[in-house]
C-alpha cells in the first residue's frame, strides 16, 4: 500500500504574507487529514517561515529546486544543508519549467537528486513529455531517458525514498489535463520501467504523483487509477478553497 502524497508547487507566487495566510487557512482546514503526506512548496524566500509556522501541523515543507554542491561560491544557488537547516522535507528536482528555462538536464536533475538524498530530503522528480513529443508517439521515449539517465546510480535503498511526479508538460498550467487513462497508460510504463531497474518489490513501493492542470473536478478520477498515487498540483495549490478540496477527495479515493 503506498501512502498517497499531494503537493503544491506555488511557483513564483505568493509574498510572505500572502503564503503566511495560506498556511494558516490550511491547517485550519486540513488538521483532520490523516494517512497521507500534504506537502506544500512556496518560493525559497517564505521556506523558513513557513517552516515555523506548518511545525507541529500535518502539513509538510518543500522546495521547488536545490543545488548539488553543500556550500561555495555559487552565486543565487540554495544548497541541500540550507534547506534541510530550515525544516523543508522535500525538494522539487527537474520540473519541466526548470528544464525548459534555466537549462536542467538529465545530469543536472542525477546531480540534485543525490545531493537531496544525501541530507535526508525527499525529491520530487519530475518527468513528462511536451505535446510534440507526445504528438510525435515519443513519450515513451521521452520516460525513458527522463528515468535512466536522471535516476542513474541510484541505490536499491535510495530509490525507496523518492517521489517520481508525471508531468506531461502539455498539462501543466494549461489546464487541459491528461485523462485518467493516459495518466496510468504513463505511469504504468513507468512503474514498469523501475520493475526492469531494480525489482518487482521496488516498483510496486515507489510512489508517483500526476501533475498537470489537476483541480478538484478531476483529482477522484485520476487519483482511483491504480498507479496514480498523487498529485503535483501548480495552479489550484494557490487558492485555499481549491487545495483544500484536492487534498480531501484525494484523502477519501485511498482510504
Ligand atoms: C506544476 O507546476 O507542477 C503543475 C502541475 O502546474 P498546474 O497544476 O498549474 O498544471
Amino acid at each position: 500500500m503506498r501512502k498517497t502524497i499531494i503537493a503544491g508547487n506555488w511557483k513564483m507566487y505568493k509574498t510572505l504574507r500572502e503564503g503566511q495566510e495560506l498556511v494558516i487557512a490550511l491547517r485550519r482546514e486540513l488538521y483532520q487529514i490523516e494517512d497521507i503526506d500534504i506537502v506544500v512548496c512556496p518560493p525559497y524566500t517564505l521556506l523558513a517561515y513557513l517552516a515555523d509556522a506548518l511545525e507541529t501541523s500535518n502539513i509538510l515543507i518543500g522546495a521547488q529546486d536545490v543545488y548539488w554542491q553543500d556550500e561555495g561560491a555559487f552565486t543565487g544557488e540554495v544548497s541541500p544543508v540550507m534547506l534541510k537547516d530550515i525544516g523543508c522535507k522535500f525538494v522539487i528536482i527537474g520540473h519541466s519549467e526548470r528544464r525548459q528555462y534555466f537549462g536542467e538536464t538529465n545530469e543536472s536533475v542525477n546531480n540534485k537528486l543525490k545531493a537531496a538524498l544525501r541530507h535526508n530530503l525527499t525529491p520530487i522528480v519530475c518527468v513528462g513529455e511536451t505535446l510534440s513529443q507526445r504528438e510525435s508517439g515519443k513519450t515513451f521515449k521521452v520516460l525513458d531517458d527522463h528515468i535512466e539517465n536522471g535516476l542513474k546510480d541510484i541505490t536499491d535503498i535510495d530509490i525507496l525514498k523518492i517521489v517520481i511526479a508525471y508531468e506531461p508538460v502539455w498539462a501543466i498550467g494549461t489546464g487541459k489535463n491528461a485523462t485518467p487513462q493516459q495518466a496510468q497508460e504513463a505511469q504504468k510504463y513507468i512503474r514498469d520501467l523501475l520493475r526492469k531497474m531494480y525489482n518487482n518489490d521496488i516498483a510496486d513501493t515507489v510512489r508517483i504523483q500526476y501533475g498537470g492542470s489537476v483541480k478538484p473536478e478531476n483529482i477522484t478520477e485520476l487519483m482511483s487509477q491504480p498507479d496514480v498515487d498523487g498529485a503535483l498540483v501548480g495552479g489550484a495549490s494557490l487558492q485555499i478553497e481549491t487545495f483544500a478540496e484536492i487534498v480531501k477527495k484525494a484523502a477519501e479515493v485511498k482510504k
